[in-house]
This record gives structure tokens, sequence and C-alpha cells, in this order.
């Protein structure tokens, strides 16, 4: 492709990538994970901090050198999807992730990423793409910080400029030179507020979170039917978002226009006591077509114990 076509085309993908809903699209050169950051990673898997994450080591030549996920593959794709919700749940509620209030992003995300691929095919028929949302051994927060989207903080998750950190991220690689953005020089300085606010510690030091400790591992992955101790005067039942609630830069986030991340009243009505009764058919309503179905009812169930239903509110009232 002549230069200036190479400009043309990454200009209308990521127009398009934003036309289609997305917030942010940037694109980065394939090339293998630089060295600073893949003895970071190798590092972390080493020590344990993936708990019992165990996809999170296989496939590890892949996740450090995305030329090995697609045959020729050129560039890389970042894209980033806003899921901060129009409302919160209240203090005196039980908590959840704020990306698991609406719609499972993964059904979200890669209709949206079909669209986009459909366009891309259109503009480059020779073209040969493969989409990554969350099965592909990929650094997601790399490639977005990569291709220019925003920086890693302290408390390991990327963020956008003037917009926060509550973005799903995913990539489309292509065989295709594009024309590629530059990494942001942006970085936390001084502030330590997500290692702070963290109840547990397991962000241990800056960039580097021990999942063994990280309450949304505990709520979600773990498949331990025991009670969580960490939990014990917690009120998250499904994942933790306290270290992105303390950042500063999420002062920016603004509420998603995707309406499938719209949760449901009765999701958003739920007191303490209902949860504490919840019968898995009220647990199938409420998450039909969600990601809490990750954790599954009985796994659900051992959080909301562990937390004894317990508040903010109800403990200032004991
Ligand atoms: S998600 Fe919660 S428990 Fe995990 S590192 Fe962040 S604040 Fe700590
Ligand atoms: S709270 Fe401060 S240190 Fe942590 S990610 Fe945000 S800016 Fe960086």
């Amino acid at each position: 492709m002549k230069m200036d076509r190479t400009h043309d085309i990454s200009q209308m993908i990521k127009a398009e990538a934003i036309s289609l809903g997305f917030s942010a699209c940037g694109i980065a050169e394939a090339e293998e994970i630089d060295e600073k950051n893949a003895s970071a990673f190798c590092k972390w898997i080493e020590s344990g901090h993936n708990a019992t994450m165990e996809y999170m080591a296989n496939h590890l030549d892949k996740r450090l050198n995305p030329r090995l996920l697609h045959p020729n593959c050129k560039s890389i794709i970042s894209l980033a999807l806003n899921y901060y919700p129009q409302q919160l749940l209240r203090p005196d509620q039980l908590q959840f992730a704020l990306y698991a209030y609406g719609r499972d992003y993964h059904d979200v995300m890669k209709q949206m990423m079909r669209q986009l691929a459909e366009y891309i095919m259109n503009v480059l028929p020779d073209a040969s793409l493969k989409l990554c949302c969350d099965t592909v051994p990929i650094l997601d927060r790399y490639w977005a910080w990569k291709a220019g989207l925003g920086w890693i903080g302290k408390n390991t998750s990327l963020i956008i400029p003037r917009a926060g950190s509550f973005f799903f991220l995913c990539e489309i690689l292509i065989d295709k030179e594009l024309e590629y953005d530059v990494p942001l020089s942006l970085h936390c300085g001084n502030c330590t507020r997500c290692l702070q606010a963290c109840p547990t510690k397991a962000l241990m030091a800056p960039y580097t979170i021990d999942a063994r400790q990280c309450l949304s591992f505990l709520t979600i992955e773990n498949r331990d039917s025991e009670l969580l101790p960490a939990l014990e005067g917690s009120n998250c039942i499904y994942g933790c978002d306290r270290c992105q609630l303390a950042c500063p830069h999420n002062r920016f986030a603004q509420p998603t226009s995707n309406i499938l991340f719209k949760p449901s009243e009765d999701f958003m009505n739920m007191q303490p006591s209902d949860w504490r009764k919840l019968t898995v058919e009220k647990y199938r309503s409420l998450f039909k077509g969600s990601a809490v179905k990750r954790a599954k009812y009985e796994g659900l169930m051992r959080n909301i114990r562990s937390v004894g239903g317990k508040t903010e509110k109800s403990k200032h009232e004991e």
C-alpha cells in the first residue's frame, strides 16, 4: 500500500470504529512485546501471582509475540468500549464490578468487532483478520498502550486521558501494514491512591497485583467452595473496582451510551436481604445474558455468605 493510502485506510478504520460505537481506536505495529513488559509478565507468572488462572501462563510464546497468533500479522487494531454505568449501586447495597451491571461484554464486543471486520474486508478485500476478545492469549492493555489509547496505571488498568479506565478492550489482528499510533508517555506521577484503596493489599506494589489476594479473582475465578475470609467486612460479591474508583482520572468517566450495558431495575433494586434469599430461578432471571454467570449460582452464594450480608451502612449501624 502507498503511504497516503495507508494513512487514509487507517483513518477510515478508526472513523468506522467510532461510528459503530467504540469509544477509542488506535493501531500498533505487530511485533514482539518489549523487553521490559515481557520480563515483568514472566516474573508475575513465575511468582504465582496469577493464582489458579493457569491459562495466563499458557501459550506464553504467543502472548509475547502476536505474530505467532495470526499468519503474517502486521498490525494490531486496538479498540476500547466504555462501560461506565449511568447509575451506580448505592453504598448500602452489595456491590458488583461496574462491568458486570449489564449484558455480557463478550457478546456486545464480538458483534461490534464483526461489523468492523466486515467494513475492513470491504476496504481491503484480500486482508486476513483475527478477532481477539478475551479468548486469545494477547496482552490487551499493552497493545492499547502501544496503539496510543492511554497508559497503564499503577493499578494495572489502562487509563485513557480525560476518560478514565472503565473500558473493555479488544483487538483485531490484520496482515496489512497500517499507519501506527505513538504510545503516550503519560504516567501516574507520585499518586498512589489506588494502592492505598486496595482493601486486601493485593495491589502489592505499583503495577503489580497478586491475584491470590484480589477480590476480583477471589469472587469470580476462584472455584473454592469454602467461605472467603478476605470478603469478611467487605460488601463486594462480584468483582471489585476500588483501585479504579480511587483513581483521580476516573472523575472524567462518562456514562456509556451503549444501552446493552444498562442494568435492569430488578438488579439495581436488590437489597442485601434479597441477595441472601436468592433462588436459582431469580439468579437466572437477573443474570440472563450477563457475565455474572461466570461465577455460577453456587459461587455467588458463597460470596454472599462470605460477606455475611454486611454493607457499609449496616456495619455502621452495629
Ligand atoms: S480489584 Fe480490589 S482487591 Fe483487586 S487490586 Fe483492585 S482494589 Fe485490590
Ligand atoms: S490512582 Fe493514581 S497511581 Fe493509581 S492508577 Fe490512578 S493515577 Fe495511577
